[in-house]
């Protein structure tokens, strides 16, 4: 996947590439990045990106002309890239949307700072408005590097083992089963037994099971739409009757 970034900052970025899973995707062309500093793409002698905001009020506000050419920049080099601002004001970034985005094979991703960018810019350039939750960050680099993170490890091949994207929080709807490693006591805590027992079916049900139950726990604002197998509502059933049981 080729990704491009609009930033007033793009040395924030190097580090960004240059480490763990993200490194080795960037060496292995998984993932072929660009960061393109939007100041390059201002004119004049001071190279202005940002003026006052009309009407008044505090702040400044990026101005749409310098955008527009480092966009116009990066859609010459990918020319069926996606463009995403990083907003707050935008749709709220999910592991649904970071599934959907790791199928394109080209994004660019703008970063705002400031008070924001010029709305025209906006309306005319941007496909999408991204947000990576509610609350408002000085600058979308930390939200495009979230996006492409997420992103990232979607892309086939770019995790070691493909398989352990899958069972990953949200892949199925649910969080994840606890995991345990090496020692097999820790402060009196035993690893479950099931784990040292070598017997994979009945570790793979121990998981389904842990998984829906932390679920229930941590989580059960994503149950609300579920269907549920026929073996998840044997284990909700037996949960319940052990609560019952409990405080009957
Ligand atoms: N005045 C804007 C508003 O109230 O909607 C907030 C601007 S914020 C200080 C500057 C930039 O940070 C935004 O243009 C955006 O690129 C980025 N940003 C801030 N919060 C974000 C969030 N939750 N998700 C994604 N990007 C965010």
């Amino acid at each position: 996947m080729k990704v491009c970034v609009l930033t007033l900052f793009p040395e924030l970025f190097a580090p960004f590439w240059d480490h763990g899973i993200i490194r080795r995707a960037v060496q292995e062309q998984k993932i072929r990045p660009d960061t393109i500093n939007i100041r390059d793409h201002a004119s004049g002698r001071h190279r202005v990106t940002d003026d006052r905001p009309y009407g008044g009020g505090c702040g400044m506000v990026m101005k749409p002309e310098p955008l527009a050419a480092a966009l116009k920049h990066a859609r010459k080099r990918m020319p069926a890239a996606m463009t995403l601002l990083l907003s707050p004001q935008g749709k709220r970034f999910d592991q649904a949307l970071a599934e959907s985005l790791a199928t394109a094979g080209e994004l660019i991703l703008v970063c705002g700072r400031y008070e924001g960018v010029d709305e025209r810019f906006v309306d005319r350039y941007v496909d999408a408005e991204v947000s990576i939750g509610d609350f408002v960050l000085t600058g979308g680099e930390l939200g495009a590097m979230v996006v492409i993170d997420a992103v990232a490890r979607l892309i086939p091949g770019v995790l070691g083992n493909e398989a352990s994207a899958g069972n990953d929080t949200f892949s199925d709807g649910l969080v994840e089963h606890a995991h345990f490693t090496r020692p097999p006591t820790f402060n009196d805590e035993p690893v479950p037994d099931v784990l040292l027992s070598g017997n994979h079916r009945e570790i793979d049900r121990w998981r389904r099971e842990t998984a829906l139950i932390r679920t229930v726990l941590k989580r059960p604002d994503l149950l609300v739409h579920r269907d549920f197998t026929p073996e998840e509502r044997a284990i909700l059933l037996k949960w319940r009757q052990n609560i019952d049981r409990l405080t009957g």
